[in-house]
């Protein structure tokens, strides 16, 4: 009988109940066992030092998260045994309406009409038609091109950018570092949805907020490390932008006094854009190991060379 270990921090006897529910069978395990019987399963999400390279039997990893990079980073994960992110339906859902959100609530002045109810002050803005605005999408991938598509659906003129450019029905693409400045010149709204890697740590700064149209909007939803701190603060402190949702951060909890907090044109939110849902995030990973045990390919395995 094969078996799996859960990590989960929240809720992990839930999480155990799910996988003995979807995945009889199997030995579900909430602590790893002391006489080094085999694991074959490890279900983590920010897992302690060691923790990995230490269960015996180990044939995959499944990753609580969509984005993968600390468990790069970390050399955790010996060469041979795959890593599988988090792809759901429930992820993707989240992620849809939170940048649905944020583009919506930016696209008809709500963060501004907020501003002008505090001081008492009716003032109509003009107000644009979505087709009059430009988003570019920086990421393609599973939640990149559903939010791309939505998007081009209530009518924005949607720009996607991403490694190979595989193309997004009702939208431009843009393929390779080469097209980025032509993916974000004049671009109304910029919407952040790439892994952290080495090719993308640090590429949202002045350039990238240079060529945006005046007064644009910046969404990040995908890692704090894509973005120069003092690069973004010095765009909105001039009006190069006219605001920005940060749903992540280079450190987590954003600490006490960093200048984000207070920030008048900065909305924070504490990394919710798109939490992991139990119910959906099991399923997702039992069809997976289902797949490794009758011989197929799994789905969504980190390439560990391209990081992502
Ligand atoms: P994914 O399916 O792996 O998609 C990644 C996309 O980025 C792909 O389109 C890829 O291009 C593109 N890309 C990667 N490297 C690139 C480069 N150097 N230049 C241009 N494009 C590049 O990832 P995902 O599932 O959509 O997740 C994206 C990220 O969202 C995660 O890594 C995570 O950091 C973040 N996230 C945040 C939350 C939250 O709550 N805030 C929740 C979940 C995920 P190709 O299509 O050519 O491969």
């Amino acid at each position: 009988m094969r078996r799996l270990f859960v990590t989960a921090r929240a809720n992990p006897k839930l999480w155990a109940e799910l996988f003995r529910e979807q995945l009889p069978g199997h030995e579900i395990l909430e602590e790893m066992p002391a006489d080094g019987r085999s694991v074959a399963y490890v279900v983590v999400g920010r897992p302690r030092p060691g923790l990995i390279g230490s269960i015996p039997g180990l044939e995959v990893v499944l990753s609580l998260n969509a984005g993968v990079e600390h468990l790069l980073a970390s050399g955790e994960v010996p060469a041979g045994i795959p890593i599988v992110r988090m792809v759901d339906d429930g992820l993707t859902e989240g992620m849809v309406d939170w940048v649905l959100a944020q583009t919506l609530a930016w696209h008809r002045n709500l963060f501004r009409y907020r501003d002008q109810q505090a001081e008492g002050r009716w003032a109509p803005l003009p107000e644009k038609l979505a087709r009059e605005r430009v988003v570019t999408v920086l990421g393609a991938g599973a939640l990149g091109a559903p939010v791309a598509s939505l998007l081009a659906r209530f009518g924005f003129a949607v720009r996607v950018w991403s490694r190979s450019g595989s193309p997004i029905d009702g939208t431009t693409g843009y393929a390779g570092r080469d097209r980025l400045a032509d993916a974000v010149a004049g671009a109304d709204i910029l919407v952040n949805l790439l892994p952290l890697t080495g090719d993308t740590a640090d590429l949202i700064g002045q350039a990238v907020f240079d060529r945006l149209a005046s007064g644009a909007f910046f969404i990040n939803a995908a890692r704090g490390g894509h973005v120069v701190d003092a690069d973004l603060l010095a765009a909105l402190d001039d009006g190069r932008l006219s605001g920005a949702a940060l749903d992540v951060f280079r450190e987590e909890p954003l600490p006490d006094g960093h200048a984000f907090w207070r920030h008048p044109k900065i909305l924070v939110s504490p990394h919710v854009a798109a939490p992991t849902h139990p119910q959906t995030a099991v399923a997702a990973m039992v069809d997976n190991i289902r797949r490794h045990e009758a011989g197929q390919p799994m789905q969504h395995v980190v390439d560990r060379r391209r990081g992502y």
